[in-house]
């Protein structure tokens, strides 16, 4: 199958900004997004594309691959995005951008018959090593499920609910005022459109009871804080045997001793002797798979960044990954002995006179201040 332009799937320009992009995207995801068309596998496609095209064109490597070489730059056999692929035991991954739009309140009230079960939130702290690789973890969570004894119906065993005949089931009775007809919820049944007359014992006619649910709950890696992973049906149970909630699983990943992330990169600071730093030499760095050897040059100051390419994080959504960035930073000495200190001095006996042209940065620091001072005097 052809695939279409991705500039045209979200109908941006080609020198569209970044921020155009992302608005044409949550404009089009928000359209055919699956929760607002179940069912509907015309639009489960197009949200596939549009997901797929805004993962290309927000990821500026890939969007320059794409422009220069069309799809085959960006590797064909992964299409789809990852939209309710994989299958496992979580249903999507809302990142920065879903979170803003389906923050809860999904099918929302308005709706009359037994309503559907609350979503619930699990906050999940994660090392930055559990996050970069994934795991599965297991989580006890406090919810309401659908009783056993009555199978979520809420009446007791042999007996059902009737439907309700104030409102013959529709769950809203038509009041007149004057000439106005005004739907109001049923006061018999409170809007389920059913009525209990023989409650179950164990939930008391709710047809849901408290327990503690053990889930096992799969962190694809590459995730990071703030990403979101929905369990469709894993949140509170309906009432009177309504669908189930969902439950969403927040990401939290904590600080890490040694590395900081930025997007799939990560980023350490390695100190390293003045003596290494001057003629050059092997360090060891370490990453998230152990220590790897870096040649540092001669003439190497302090602040210097080195990348170690593919070394990062990664990413759940696009599997880019990521670069470790390591900044080296020159440490001085300290316990000296005394015969150390010798040498030292020896050294900068050796530097005296000529010291301009072994450290660059003060030759153009002690011109500056000289300029400072002779600028003031004149
Ligand atoms: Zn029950
Ligand atoms: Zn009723």
């Amino acid at each position: 199958m052809s695939k279409r332009d991705f500039y045209e799937v979200l109908g941006v320009a080609r020198d569209a900004s970044e921020r155009d992009i992302k608005k044409a995207y949550k404009r089009l995801a928000m359209k055919f997004h699956p929760d607002r068309n179940p069912g509907d596998t015309q639009a489960e496609e197009s949200f596939k594309e549009v997901k797929e095209a805004y993962e290309i064109l927000t990821d500026s490597e890939k969007r320059a691959a794409y422009d220069q070489f069309g799809h085959a730059g960006v590797d064909p056999n992964r299409g789809g995005g990852g939209f309710g692929g994989g299958g496992g035991d979580f249903g999507d991954i809302f990142g920065d951008v879903f979170g803003d739009i389906f923050g809860g309140g999904r099918r929302g009230g308005g709706r009359s018959g037994p309503s559907r079960g609350n979503d619930l939130r699990y906050n999940m702290e994660l090392s930055l090593e559990e996050a970069v690789k994934g795991i599965t973890k297991e989580i006890r969570i406090p919810v309401l499920t659908s009783c056993d004894s009555c199978h979520g119906s809420g009446a007791k065993k042999g007996s059902s609910a009737q439907t309700c005949g104030t409102c013959h089931g529709q769950g809203q009775v038509q009041m007149r005022q004057g000439f106005f007809a005004v739907n109001q919820t049923c006061p018999t049944c409170h809007g389920k459109g059913k009525v209990i007359k023989d409650p179950c014992n164990k939930c008391h006619g709710q047809g849901r009871v408290e327990k503690t649910k053990t889930l096992s709950v799969k962190i694809p890696a590459g995730v990071d804080t703030g990403d979101r992973i929905r369990l469709s049906g894993e949140g509170e149970a309906g009432e009177m045997g309504a669908p189930a909630g969902d439950l969403y699983v927040q990401v939290h990943v904590k600080d890490h001793p040694i590395f900081q992330r930025d997007g799939n990169n990560l980023y350490c600071e390695v100190p390293i002797g003045f003596s290494t730093a001057a003629v050059g030499g092997d360090i060891e760095v370490p990453t998230l798979d152990g220590r790897v050897n870096l040649k540092v040059s001669a003439e190497t100051q302090t602040g210097r960044m080195f990348r170690l390419r593919g070394k990062g994080v990664k990413s759940v959504r696009s599997h880019a990954v990521g670069d470790l960035i390591c900044k080296v930073i020159i440490e001085t000495p300290v316990n000296l002995t005394e015969r150390q200190k010798e040498l030292l001095r020896e050294f900068d006996q050796t530097m005296e006179g000529s010291s301009k042209k072994h450290s660059p940065k003060a030759e153009g620091f002690f011109d500056g201040v000289k300029k400072f001072f002779d600028d003031l005097t004149s």
